[in-house]
C-alpha cells in the first residue's frame, strides 16, 4: 500500500513529526537506516563507549583538506538522541531576534518565540521533561505551562557547587532534563550523557516520539532502510531511493519529509542533483549545506586533590548569567552546564591518560561545560563529493574564550583550584545544525516558516538543519517544537 507520507530518519525531528502526524490517520512510513539499539553490557560500559567507540557506525567523512575522519554521530532508531544528555532547554526569547554578538549579528528567525511557545510546552510533555521554570533563571522565557515533572535532585557535591556559585552572585538553576532518574539508575549507576538508553528511562526520540507514533496502526517503521537519493521533477519529489536488505527500490508518497540530521539531510539534497536541479534539490538559494553550526563547546575538569567528587550523574545545574551579556560591550557569551560525571575510564579514553591517573583526577574533580553560540557563516558548510565533506568553520570564538575564562575563575573561587579545559573536537558534530535554514526569503533560505522547501511543493525538512541560529542552548527541544509545529501545519493540509 502506498504511504501518504514518507519520513526519512527517526531521530528528534522525524520521530516527533511522526508523533504529531499519527493521529491524522494518514499512512506514514518512517525510513530509518539504523536498527533498534539492543541492550548489552557495553551500553553502560564507559570503556566500550569512550575508548573502543563500540556504538559508532563505520562511517567516514572528509574534512576540507580531504582528510578522512569518523564522525561522533550515531545511526540507530532514535538517532543521536539515543546517546544524548537529554538536556531539553528552550531557546531564549531573545534568540529569535537579531542579536549582536562580538563577531557579528545573528539573522533572527522568521517566527517569534511566541509562535513556538505552545509547541515547546507540548514537546516538554511528550519528552517528560523535569525542570522548574520559576527557578530564577535571568534568561528563562515565558512558559504557558509548567514542566510536567520536578527537576532531578542535585547530588550533595553539586548542591555544594550550586551554593558556591550563588555565593559569587551567580544564579545556578536546574537543568531541564528528559530522564526518569530512578529508572535510569536501576540499570547501572552511571550518568546518562553519551550512554545509550535501552530501558526507556531516557526520554529520547525512540522512547517518546516514536513510541507515541507507533501506537497508531497507520504508522510503520522500516529499519535498515538507507535513503541514498531523492528523485525530483519540476517542483515535486517523485520518489525516494532506498537500500534495504541488499536491494534498492524507489518508494513514493505524495509528501516527503527529510529528517536525517543536519549533515545527512543536506548531503542527501546535494547528492540528489539532477539535470533540472544541478545544484541539488531545494537549492535555488545555494544555501543547502551552508551555515553549518555546531556550538563552541569546552569541557572542564576542575581539580582539587584534597576534595572527592562522590557524584554518580552530576548533570543537574546550569548558569545563564552570561547568556545575554558579559562581552566587552555587553554582548552574549553563552550557557554553562554540568557535563555529566566524568569517570576514570571516560577521562582515560578522552584524554589518552593512563587509567590510574585518569581515575585519580576524575574522582577529585568536578566536570562542567561552557557553550557559546556558533554564528551562521555561509562558508561553513557540508559538501557532497561522492561522500560527505564537512568544512565546518568556527565563529564567535572570542565570546567563547571570555566565557571559558569566566567559568574557570568561578570554578577556582568555588574551591576547585586547578581547571583543565579542552574544546570539543570538530570531528564530534553533536550539536550540528543550520544547513537548510528556515526563512521567509527564498533567495536566502531553504525552507519557509512551516519547514516546506521553497523550491519543492511536497518536501518538508524537519530536523536540526532548519535552525537559522544555533543560540547557546542544546538544540533538541527546539527541533522537537519545530517538528510539532510543522506537524500541525501538515496535518491541516487537505
Ligand atoms: C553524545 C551526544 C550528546 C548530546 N546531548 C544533547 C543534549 O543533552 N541535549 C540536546 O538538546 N541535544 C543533545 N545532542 C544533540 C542531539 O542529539 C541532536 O541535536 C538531535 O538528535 C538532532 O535531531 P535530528 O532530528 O536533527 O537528527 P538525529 O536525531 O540525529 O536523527 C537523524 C536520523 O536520521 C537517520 N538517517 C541519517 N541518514 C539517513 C539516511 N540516508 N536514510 C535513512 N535514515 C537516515 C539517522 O540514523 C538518525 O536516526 C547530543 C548529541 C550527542 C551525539
Amino acid at each position: 500500500m502506498q504511504p501518504d507520507i514518507l519520513i526519512i530518519g527517526s531521530g528528534m525531528g522525524g520521530a516527533t513529526l511522526a508523533a504529531s502526524l499519527a493521529p491524522s490517520g494518514r499512512r506514514i512510513v518512517i525510513l530509518e537506516r539504523g536498527e533498534r539499539l539492543q541492550d548489552c553490557p557495553e551500553a553502560r560500559d564507559p570503556a566500550a563507549i569512550f575508548r573502543r567507540a563500540f556504538f559508532k557506525p563505520k562511517e567516514v567523512w572528509k574534512d576540507a583538506q580531504g582528510r578522512s575522519f569518523e564522525p561522533g554521530n550515531y545511526a540507530f532508531v532514535g538517532g543521536n538522541t539515543k546517546f544524548y544528555g537529554a538536556v531539553l532547554l528552550r531557546y531564549r526569547a531573545e534568540d529569535f531576534r537579531p542579536l549582536r554578538h562580538i563577531e557579528g549579528t545573528t539573522p533572527g528567525w522568521p517566527i517569534p518565540y511566541e509562535a513556538l511557545e505552545p509547541y515547546y510546552s507540548r514537546a516538554e510533555t511528550l519528552y517528560r521533561v523535569r525542570g522548574d521554570a520559576g527557578s530564577g533563571d535571568p534568561t528563562e522565557p515565558p512558559h504557558s505551562a509548567p514542566y510536567p515533572f520536578a527537576p532531578i535532585p542535585d547530588e550533595p557535591d553539586i548542591a555544594a557547587l550550586r551554593a558556591a556559585f550563588a555565593a559569587q552572585g551567580l544564579h545556578p538553576v536546574p537543568l531541564p532534563i528528559g530522564l526518569d532518574i530512578d529508572a535510569w539508575l536501576k540499570r547501572a549507576p552511571t550518568t546518562w550523557d553519551a550512554f545509550p538508553c535501552t530501558t526507556g528511562a531516557k526520554s529520547d526520540a525512540e522512547s517518546c516520539g516514536l513510541a507515541e507514533a507507533l501506537k497508531h496502526p497507520n504508522v510503520t517503521l522500516l529499519t535498515g532502510a538507507k535513503v541514498t537519493r531523492l528523485l525530483a521533477e519540476g517542483r515535486k519529489v517523485t520518489g525516494v531511493e532506498v537500500e534495504r536488505n541488499g536491494t534498492r527500490e524507489v518508494m513514493t508518497a505524495p509528501l516527503v519529509c527529510l529528517s536525517a540530521g543536519a549533515v545527512m539531510s543536506s548531503a542527501l539534497l546535494l547528492a540528489s542533483a539532477n539535470a533540472e536541479h544541478p545544484n541539488g534539490l531545494a537549492n535555488g538559494s545555494d544555501q543547502v549545506g551552508r551555515n553549518f553550526m555546531n556550538h563552541n563547546l569546552t569541557g572542564m575538569v576542575a581539580w582539587n586533590p584534597f576534595r572527592r567528587n562522590r557524584t554518580v550523574y552530576e548533570k543537574t545545574i546550569q548558569v545563564n548569567d552570561w547568556y545575554l551579556t558579559g562581552g566587552p560591550e555587553g554582548e552574549p557569551l553563552g550557557n554553562i552546564q554540568m557535563l555529566g560525571r566524568i569517570t576514570g575510564p571516560i577521562l582515560a579514553g578522552e584524554a589518552g591518560l593512563p587509567l590510574w591517573l585518569a581515575r585519580h583526577i576524575a574522582d577529585h574533580s568536578i566536570h562542567i561545560m561552557a557553550m557559546s553560540e556558533d554564528l551562521p557563516d555561509p562558508d561553513s558548510r557540508v559538501l557532497w563529493r561522492d561522500g560527505v565533506v564537512l568544512d565546518g568553520r568556527r565563529t564567535n570564538t572570542r565570546a567563547h574564550d571570555l566565557l571559558v575564562a569566566r567559568l574557570k575563575r568561578a570554578m577556582k573561587r568555588a574551591g576547585w583550584p586547578v581547571v583543565m579545559a579542552r574544546g570539543f573536537p570538530k570531528s564530534k558534530p553533536s550539536h550540528q545544525c543550520g544547513t537548510a535554514r528556515m526563512g521567509a526569503d527564498p533567495e536566502t533560505s531553504v525552507v519557509d516558516a512551516n519547514l516546506k522547501a521553497h523550491d519543492l511543493d511536497n518536501l518538508y525538512i524537519v530536523d536540526a538543519s532548519v535552525l537559522p541560529t544555533s543560540a547557546a542552548v542544546n538544540p533538541s527541544l527546539t527541533i522537537a517544537a519545530l517538528a510539532l509545529r510543522a506537524g500541525a501545519h501538515i496535518g491541516g493540509l487537505q
